[in-house]
């Protein structure tokens, strides 16, 4: 399925929001997810040909020039028109997907599979945990609207400097901190420390945590072996890996998720 870039609009330093129309979007069917995603493909410069195409066919194309496979949020869909928001964070001029967006103008494809997901607020907890970097921004953006008015929903978002903050809404009680790479002395451990310093409300929780691997990994690991998370209704996991490309990062994931599951078993409150 593909859709066509109908505006491009700079939300914050750094992230730009791109909202696709037309296309075969007609046909599109949401997930019932607050975090549901599509995996589109991204055409390397050069490339002997353009959206849509036909994933099989290409296989006969040179890997160089083969679409390059990105996960990306859907921060809004809205069925009545059928236009897909997506919130692209821009991070340099490596890789494609975040160049892509960088140079997108109307009229230009975006074609894509999906869309998947994992996580809705759970119905049945006091408060929701929510943390993440800005890849993770659309997601819990979606998700803090996904929550109902009764709830308390804590969240944690970690960026280089106030201008990449976004506002977000939400019915929930909502109690957002920001917090700054640039005025850290350990920027990657900037999560983890606000969450461990925060003190957490009684009652039952779920925890939705996505950004970096590294730094997601380590607060997994509090969470398991700290705070007795309920991981059968979270979602706790890698959208990035740092100094990796997409493909590099894919290729080692999944001994990363098993390294992570033991590690799990071993933070387990014995
Ligand atoms: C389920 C899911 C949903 C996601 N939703 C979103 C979303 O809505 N918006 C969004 O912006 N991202 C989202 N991401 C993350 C996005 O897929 C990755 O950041 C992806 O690697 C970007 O591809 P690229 O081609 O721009 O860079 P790549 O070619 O993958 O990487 C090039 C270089 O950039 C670095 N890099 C990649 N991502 C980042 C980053 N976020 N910050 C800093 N450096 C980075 C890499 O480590 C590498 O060194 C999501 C990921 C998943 C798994």
């Amino acid at each position: 399925m593909y859709g066509e870039v109908e505006s491009v609009e700079r939300i914050s330093q750094g992230m730009i929001r791109i909202i696709l129309g037309g296309g075969e979007l007609n046909g599109f069917v949401p997930a019932p997810f607050a975090d549901q995603y599509i995996n589109a493909y991204f055409i390397p410069k050069g490339a002997p040909y353009e959206a849509p195409f036909d994933l099989e066919q290409l296989k006969e194309v040179k890997s160089g020039f083969q679409p390059r496979a990105r996960r990306f949020t859907i921060r809004k869909w809205d069925e009545k028109s059928k236009l897909m928001t997506i919130d692209f964070f821009t991070h340099g001029d490596q890789g494609h997907a975040g160049v892509w967006a960088q140079n997108a103008k109307p009229g230009d494809r975006l074609q894509f599979k999906g869309p998947n997901g994992s996580y809705s607020p759970d119905s049945t907890a006091d408060w929701h945990l929510l943390a993440g970097d800005e890849s993770a921004i659309p997601a819990i953006s979606a998700s803090i609207e996904a929550m109902h008015s009764s709830k308390i929903c804590i969240a944690f978002m970690v960026v280089d400097s106030p201008e990449q903050e976004i506002s977000l809404q939400s019915d929930a009680k909502l109690k957002l901190t920001w917090l700054h790479r640039s005025k850290a002395t350990e920027p990657e451990a900037v999560l983890l420390e606000a969450i461990k310093g925060f003190t957490f409300p009684s009652g039952k929780y779920d925890a939705f945590i996505h950004g970096e691997a590294a730094e997601v990994r380590e607060i997994r690991k509090h969470l398991i072996r700290d705070r007795g998370v309920d991981k059968s209704a979270s979602s706790i996991s890698p959208y990035w890996r740092r100094d990796h490309t997409d493909e590099e990062w894919r290729s080692v994931k999944k001994q990363w998720l098993e390294d992570q599951r033991k590690e799990d078993e071993a933070s387990l409150p014995k």
